[in-house]
């Protein structure tokens, strides 16, 4: 059996940034495990920028920002394991894996995951309609264009506005691919502004509150079917580019009978970015869908300090943790979801997010006290945070916001 003091599963900014942390503060033994053929993760296949600024104070292109992060994880003396894949998560920490020499057991002191997130499929948003060719979602396209070299459509319909459709539409022009329209089925863009003024700019309408109700073609898809402010119509395209809609890569956790949060679809963590199954942690995109690149990365980062605290027993026992309580129906989320009496651990921040516009107080309570506040105006996918007060007492603590009249 393989041995590592710490095991990372997944090589994307989250996994590589804990890598090049730990091995920083001498954290020895410490192997990587990614089941694509290059370290990187998701920026690997995005050929656009800007990636870097926080992690290197450059604007780099994806694949660049990929290699520098794998070669600072390495320097720092982490062992990256490419074409091998984690198969099962156990007690102990152990995993299963299978890798170029075939299948293969590892056991470690402490395991991250940081496998990250994927966009929803077809069958997933149900939408109806034959099924030809045609169909990909962002991260798929994006593999066939940056690493295929190839260009699976040319006139395809975008469903979505989140900020990764504005990846996808980036994609789109480096690999002259001209959308016909991106369908969005609220009532405005769902990216922050700026993204939002992309579409305009290369000449792309945007459809509110449309929905994709067929898909039309039998072989190849020759068109879509939407329903939206003026009716039901058909449009011509020849593919369609199926973009947000993201859920956590928690696979193999749920296999292995993990606590999922149904709201986050990821796990459930403590300020340390503990789980509850002894010697896990998690990172990154994993843990919700969906933050930058630069996010997972300090994400990332945040984690290995915690790791490098458990490993010398430093963290407090996990039977102290205090959940966090949403009491709010307009919260869609909100992590860690276990908080501790002492304060911020290495998450010092609730990060939420909403699931509708709102507006009013956001508000953390214990037994009934009112601990923490602030403003809240938000939009549903824009990071909202709120600072984890430095002292919590013992009682249960509440999640709520109190909304303007
Ligand atoms: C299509 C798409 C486009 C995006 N575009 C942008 C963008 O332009 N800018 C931006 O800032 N953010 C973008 N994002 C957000 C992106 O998720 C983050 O930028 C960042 O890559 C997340 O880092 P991560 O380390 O959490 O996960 P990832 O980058 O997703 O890395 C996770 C890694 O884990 C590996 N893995 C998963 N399961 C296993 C397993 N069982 N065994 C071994 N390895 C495994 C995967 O192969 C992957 O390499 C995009 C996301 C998507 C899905």
């Amino acid at each position: 059996m393989m041995q590592a003091d710490v095991a990372i599963i997944g090589a994307g900014p989250a996994g590589l940034a804990a890598a090049a942390h730990l091995g920083l503060m001498g954290v020895k033994n410490i192997v990587v495990l990614e089941r694509e053929a290059e370290p990187g993760g998701i920026p690997r296949h995005c050929g656009h920028s800007p990636f870097g600024m926080r992690e290197f104070r450059r604007v780099l292109g994806g694949a660049s920002y990929a290699r520098r992060l794998a070669a600072r994880a390495e320097g720092a003396g982490a062992r990256i394991l490419c074409n091998t894949t984690v198969t099962a998560l156990h007690p102990g920490p152990k995993l299963e894996l299978t890798g170029p020499d075939g299948a293969e057991r590892l056991s470690a002191r402490v395991v991250l995951l940081a496998t990250g997130t994927r966009e929803s499929s077809r069958v997933q948003r149900m939408i109806g309609g034959q099924k030809p060719g045609g169909i990909l979602t962002t991260g798929a396209l994006q593999g066939i264009v940056h690493l295929n070299h190839q260009r699976p459509f040319r006139r395809p319909v975008i469903l979505g506005t989140e900020l990764v459709s504005f990846s996808a539409l980036l994609t789109c022009r480096q690999a002259g691919i001209r959308p016909v329209a991106m369908i969005e089925p609220g009532a405005r863009v769902v990216a922050r502004a700026g993204a939002a003024v992309l579409p305009l700019l290369l000449g792309v309408p945007v459809l509110r509150e449309t929905r994709i109700t067929g898909i039309l073609g039998r072989d190849r898809v020759e068109g879509v079917v939407i329903d939206g402010p003026g009716g039901p119509r058909e449009i011509a395209a020849d593919g369609v580019l199926l973009t947000g809609a993201f859920r956590s890569e928690a696979t193999l956790m749920a296999a292995a009978g993990m606590v999922l949060d149904p709201r986050t679809t990821g796990p459930e963590i403590d300020v340390f970015g503990r789980l509850a199954e002894s010697g896990y942690f998690a990172a990154g995109n994993l843990l919700r869908p969906v933050e930058t690149a630069g996010m997972c990365w300090a994400s990332g980062r945040r984690v290995a300090d915690a790791i490098a605290v458990h490993l010398t027993g430093g963290l407090p026992c996990p039977a102290q943790g205090l959940p966090l309580r949403i009491d709010a129906p307009a919260i869609r989320y909100a992590l860690p979801q276990i908080l501790f009496p002492a304060g911020p651990g290495f998450h010092k921040t609730i990060q939420l997010r909403v699931s509708r516009p709102v507006s009013g107080e956001l508000r953390l309570s214990q037994g009934g006290d009112l601990i923490a506040r602030q403003p809240i105006r938000a939009l549903p996918e824009r990071r909202v945070t709120l600072p984890i007060p430095r002292k919590l007492g013992e009682g249960p603590l509440s999640l709520d916001i109190e909304e303007d009249a």
